[in-house]
């Protein structure tokens, strides 16, 4: 990817970070402000406002419409090495997923900030890391930093309902930004605490997790709440989500995670003497900790359940949607059919609502190795742990063309703030924006090359 010696720190630039953090504070409260919640989406006035941000600097940036306002954006910083090398991406979606506005300590939409934190939906996913990429791209032009390799700057619609009308239609109609030597994109944040422990440890996600979003349908004989019987949908639904939930789940340690346990216990944050190779104590920490448990096993989360219309009658039809999510290497089919075992229920239809191959993906990448570099030269102490990002993003649609795609939102969260991600009170620091905003220019520049 590029010849700068991974090991050298790399010579500072001169910026004032204080005013990158206001900038990237102010930024980012703008973006805030942009109501960008999918459906329907509605990127478009996302792209005015970046659009106008480069053009301000005299960049000319690409628009692309898919039509009903889902726009998405480029903007090229041209390397030294010409046209026909390809570009370094760095990526990030203009959507942000809905709100339940009574959970809310904060109007989401108006860019709250106070006592140093930035509230609302998108400051972590991923309105923020955009405002970063963005800084980034602009600092390098501002201060004339010379790069080998294209730096593209992409921005896209629809990432929150599955890419269809972002990154899945651009691959179909703009095929020429699938070419990439790699893309930087969100799928693993830092955390300044862990497992109930404090550290320095920044997620790096070279591959994530496959969703497969079911809906079951259960129908049964509908009457008089007066009269039960013993055809009810909606009891039926009930039992037959009773048996996906007490199903036993596997628990497997693929590589990559066996590499993130390894690197937690390095850095002090599982006990030196725990086995976790072993099923029983893995099982025990997947037990202990939502992640773990996310990351060596395939899970299944209810996320709506619908039926029922007055309360003295019973329904015909019931319905529930499930989140299912597959790691790297399972096959959707042979899932799906343990699924439709485990409902054995000739009443319940099971209807796949999306699906998506799971990729196995190299853990070890340039890519990687430029962000170890940034961290071990830009941090006291900071720890770089690969991961499988448990959520989907559109890294996949680069993956599946053999473009290395890497999740690195350079940010230090802690578990409260990451429940943030598409939960409610979405918050994002100062310090983080700058923080990672400085650290994706090392990263950048070390993986674009320097002439
Ligand atoms: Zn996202």
């Amino acid at each position: 990817m590029s010849k700068t010696a991974p090991d050298e720190k790399l010579p500072a630039l001169p910026i004032d970070w204080d005013e990158v953090e206001s900038e990237a504070t102010s930024l980012l409260q703008q973006y805030l402000r942009i109501d960008t919640t999918n459906p329907p989406g509605g990127e478009e006035a996302g792209v005015e406002f970046l659009a106008r941000l480069l053009r301000a600097e005299g960049i000319e940036p690409s628009t692309y419409d898919a039509g009903d306002g889902r726009v998405s954006l480029s903007a090229r910083l041209p390397g030294t090495n010409g046209a026909g090398t390809k570009p370094l991406i760095l990526l990030s979606h203009i959507d942000v997923v809905p709100v339940e506005r009574e959970y809310w300590n904060v109007d989401p939409y108006a860019g709250t900030l106070k006592d140093g934190v930035l509230w609302g939906r998108g400051a972590l996913d991923m309105k923020g890391m955009g405002i970063m990429e963005l800084l980034v791209f602009l600092l390098m032009r501002r201060n004339g930093v010379a790069h080998r390799r294209d730096v593209l700057l992409l921005c896209v619609a629809d990432e929150e309902e599955a890419s269809q009308f972002g990154m899945d239609w651009l691959a179909e109609h703009h095929p020429e930004l699938l070419v990439a030597d790699g893309v930087i994109n969100e799928g693993a944040f830092g955390f300044g605490e862990l497992l109930g422990q404090r550290g320095l440890i920044f997620g790096v996600a070279p591959t994530e997790k496959a969703p497969l979003w079911l809906k079951l349908v259960a129908k049964g004989r509908p009457g008089h709440g007066s009269l039960p019987h013993g055809d009810n949908a909606a009891l039926r639904l009930i039992q037959c989500l009773g048996r996906i939930a007490d199903a036993r789940r596997d628990v497997v340690l693929r590589p990559e995670t066996e590499t993130t346990l390894q690197t937690l216990q390095d850095a002090g944050m599982l006990p030196a003497d725990l086995a976790f190779r072993d099923p029983d104590v893995l099982k025990a920490l997947a037990g202990a900790s939502d992640l773990v448990r996310a990351l060596v096993s395939n899970t299944v989360s209810l996320t709506t359940l619908t039926g029922g219309q007055k309360h003295n009658v019973i329904p015909a039809r019931t319905e529930a949607t499930l989140d299912c999510r597959l790691l790297p290497g399972e096959d959707v089919d042979t899932h799906l059919a343990e699924l439709r075992a485990i409902v054995d229920d000739d009443q319940v239809e099971i209807e796949v609502i999306y699906r998506c191959p799971p990729l196995v993906s190299e853990i070890r990448t340039e890519l990687l190795d430029h962000i170890e570099a940034t961290i071990r030269h830009e941090t006291a102490g900071g720890v770089v742990m690969p991961m499988i990002s448990p959520g989907f993003t559109d890294s996949r649609i680069y993956r599946r063309h053999g473009v290395p795609a890497i999740g690195f939102t350079p940010v230090l969260l802690t578990t409260e703030e990451v429940g943030g991600v598409h939960g409610h009170d979405e918050r994002i620091s100062t310090a983080n924006l700058r923080l990672g905003t400085q650290l994706l220019m090392d990263t950048v520049r070390r993986a674009a090359g320097t002439p």
